[in-house]
């Protein structure tokens, strides 16, 4: 151990880093199974980005017309553009409505039909009859505060468990042994500046996504992918990082969201002709066709010269065709933000929008277990022991190309459950945790003090304005050769800025300063393998729409790709092959064929 900085050393049999939806239904789950658990969060468990979450939590409950987790399923696989893994899918949509009935056992507060069942309403992708149908009612909806619902009560539920919570402590890096399995995590204690060492058999890495690796997001300030960028040091891989989803409305300049939930209660856009255009691009959905979809037509009709505003560069969302007491009742949180970030009464006026960054679909691969994986020997389901992800943070991948509406609340939830039934089967409870060798977190204080003491000359600030410019500009909702190319170029030359960075604050105690710098860190290394998996992916498919290849192309890139960041030979490119079976024979395997809305 370091001379420089005494360590304080902590022993778990589980340890949990993050504290939003997916860390706390695995932390809950982990201390009711009897497991000794902590949970380390950099912000306080119920500012974790999930308290922003609007729309929904998708599950077939039938509430509200016919459904079941087949339906569910279906509409899952061809939102993922075939690329999501067909077991993990089934796994999901089936343990979805039980995952619903127990939040709501948690004391969840959804809103109610008239006769006092959970409320649901329609999302963007979600069918009945495989497609054939009309719109599903299948999102489970706390008006459009969803999230905020959700995590405290699944806060409130974890605090009644015997669970330490660490709050406020930034973890560092992972502590791996020789032969790659995790041993524990490195943190800083933000508010005194003290080092722990947190050992466990088991670390689950639920950290979110890195949505501000972008100019214009609608993720908050701290989601920075940290568990992605303590992975890639760690020399594991990040799978189908070129999927970054991109929502169809954010409002126009300030990027904050409007939920799909406003299009599902029967909301629409239209282009600067007043024209429903949606209606062209996807006559059966219209404007509840799946988000990649959506955004890319509005972006063509903004290109094509009939955007709405002075600068013909936005598109409007109407909603003021609505019954006033429903928007009251069922949409209060976007009302509030429309009149607040574009000035809008949504009674009366539409609200100026624009597809905005806002979900990334790579992230940690793993098996429906949550437990990581990497290729080893050949093996791309080989297992890396003592290490799990879940939530935003992981890429199951039940996503594939391009998530559905209301498809993540409702993953955290699950997966941050399989976590926890898996830990309990594989994790003894108590069990004495191996010596580690004297060296053992020298890396991570290396990384640590590079950035403490860094005396260069580009502020942290302009080094990550320069990366979201060029991750805004060259890896966004259209892309064409050309342009992956240069953006690669561009984002390489980022990160060769990164020796040169200068952080200002040496001290430990609340040092924004360097915690930033470490942030940023975390986010490069993701923007510069998400630009590489997206030049080198010649095909369109989801979210990565290529105007060079604009087809899918199942025969050569019907596969997961993996990304390894290494700090001296750059990106290393391999593959997964996608899971084209089923859990159950309950279920068939769901083949490829065109996807039209
Ligand atoms: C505005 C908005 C609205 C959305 N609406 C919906 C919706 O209606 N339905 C839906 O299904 N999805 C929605 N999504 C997506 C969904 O909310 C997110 O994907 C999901 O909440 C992510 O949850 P999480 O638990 O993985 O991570 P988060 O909620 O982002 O939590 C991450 C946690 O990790 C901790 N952490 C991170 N780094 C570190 C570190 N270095 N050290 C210690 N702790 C760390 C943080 O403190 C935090 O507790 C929305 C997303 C946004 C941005």
């Amino acid at each position: 151990m370091s001379d420089a900085y005494p360590i304080t050393e902590h022993k778990f049999d589980v340890v949990v880093v993050g504290a939003g939806g997916a860390g706390l239904r695995a932390t809950m789950g982990m201390a009711a199974a009897g497991l000794k658990t902590a949970a380390i969060t950099k912000v306080f468990p119920t500012r974790s980005h999930t308290v922003a979450a609007q729309g929904g939590i998708s599950a077939s409950l039938g509430n509200m017309g016919e459904d079941n987790w087949q339906w569910h399923m279906y509409d899952t696989v061809k939102g993922s553009d075939w690329l999501g893994d067909q077991d993990a899918i089934e796994y999901m949509c089936r343990e979805a409505p039980a995952a619903v009935l127990e939040l709501e056992q948690f004391g969840m507060p959804f809103s109610r039909t008239e006769e006092g069942k959970i409320y649901q309403r329609a999302f963007g992708g979600m069918t009945t009859q495989f497609g054939e149908g009309p719109a599903a009612q299948r999102t489970c909806a706390a008006a459009d505060r969803t999230g905020h619902a959700m995590l405290h009560t699944l806060y409130s539920q974890s605090l009644k468990h015997d669970t330490e919570f660490f709050i406020e402590y930034f973890a560092l890096d992972l502590i791996m042994d020789k032969d790659g399995s995790c041993k524990g995590v490195l943190c800083l204690c933000l508010e005194d500046g003290t080092l722990h060492l947190f050992r466990a058999h088991m670390v689950v890495l639920a950290t979110g996504g890195f949505g501000r690796a972008y100019f214009s997001c609608t993720s908050a300030h701290t989601c920075t992918g940290d568990g992605g960028g303590m992975v890639l040091r760690a020399g594991l891989p990040l799978q189908d990082m070129e999927f970054t989803q991109f929502h169809p409305t954010g409002i126009y300049g300030a990027g904050c969201l409007i939920t799909e939930g406003v299009r599902g209660e029967g909301g629409f856009l239209v282009n600067g002709e007043g024209e429903r255009f949606m209606e062209r691009y996807a006559p059966h959905a219209k404007d509840l066709a799946s988000r990649d979809v959506v955004s890319r037509s509005m972006t063509l009709e903004i290109r094509e010269g009939r955007g709405v505003g002075p600068r013909n560069d936005h598109i409007y969302l109407h909603l003021d065709h609505l019954d006033p007491t429903m928007i009251d009742e069922r949409l209060p949180g976007i009302s509030e933000s429309a009149r607040i970030f574009a000035g809008v009464d949504v009674h009366k006026e539409p609200i100026p929008v624009l597809p905005t960054v806002h979900y990334n679909m790579g992230g940690i691969p793993t098996n429906y277990h949550a437990e990581v994986v990497d290729l080893k020997q050949g093996d791309p389901n080989a297992i890396v022991p003592g290490l799990m992800a879940v939530g935003e943070a992981a890429c199951v991948s039940v996503h594939g190309a391009n998530r559905l509406g209301s498809n993540s609340l409702i993953d955290l939830v699950v997966f941050g459950r399989a976590a926890a039934l898996r830990a309990k089967d594989v994790v003894k409870t108590g069990e004495a945790h191996s010596p580690l060798p004297a060296d053992a977190c020298d890396e991570a204080l290396a990384h640590l003090d590079k950035y403490r003491y860094a005396s260069g000359q580009s502020s942290t600030a302009s080094i990550r304005d320069n990366m979201q410019r060029v991750m805004q500009e060259d890896c966004a909702v259209f892309r064409t050769s050309k342009t992956l190319l240069e953006g690669k170029d561009k984002i390489g030359a980022v990160w060769d800025q990164m020796p040169d960075i200068k952080t200002t604050d040496r001290s430990l105690v609340w040092n924004s300063d360097l915690v930033e710098t470490l942030e940023l860190d975390n986010l490069i290394r993701q923007a510069v393998v998400s630009m590489t998996a997206a030049e080198n992916r010649k095909e369109s498919r989801g979210a990565h729409a290529h105007e060079d290849f604009p087809d899918r192309d199942d025969d050569n890139w019907m596969k997961h790709t993996l990304t390894y960041f290494n700090d001296k030979e750059g990106v290393k490119l391999d593959y997964r092959p996608v899971h084209d079976y089923t859990l159950t024979d309950e279920v068939e395997y769901i083949k490829p064929k065109a996807r039209v809305y």
